[in-house]
């Protein structure tokens, strides 16, 4: 977890977030998206590979971005197309990082670590 995928991916020290949760291309056309990417070198927030424009990969390509981020909630992760390279970034080292724009509004999701409240006094 500590070995960058490939140097697109390690050299991204503040991924950058959405600005809407939306896909710009899929919008101009009227089109629906499954998921939502965040391109790593410009910004530009594309639908993904499940979704029927492939907005994101299709920037990638035409574009030559190399790396996306998921601009889902709750997700974390950098993939770079030219290396099929994928990086999970669960604990960044860097506080503030993926945090912006996202605070605790929401509530950090926490799988595999439920909150028991019922713990009984003895
Ligand atoms: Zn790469
Ligand atoms: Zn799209
Ligand atoms: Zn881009």
């Amino acid at each position: 977890m500590t070995a960058a995928a490939c140097q697109h991916i390690s050299a991204i020290t503040k991924p950058r977030m959405p600005r809407k949760h939306e896909c710009e291309e899929c919008v101009k056309i009227g089109s629906d998206w499954v998921h939502l990417r965040t391109c790593q070198t410009c910004g530009a927030t594309l639908c993904c590979d499940s979704s029927p424009n492939r907005h994101a990969s299709k920037h990638a390509r035409s574009a030559g971005h190399a790396v996306i981020a998921s601009a889902e909630p709750g997700e974390r992760w950098l993939y770079c197309f030219p290396d099929d390279a994928f990086a999970e970034s669960r604990r960044p080292r860097i506080p503030g990082v993926f945090e912006e724009g996202a605070t605790q509004a929401a509530g950090m999701p926490r799988p595999g670590l439920m909150s028991r409240t019922t713990v009984t006094g003895h």
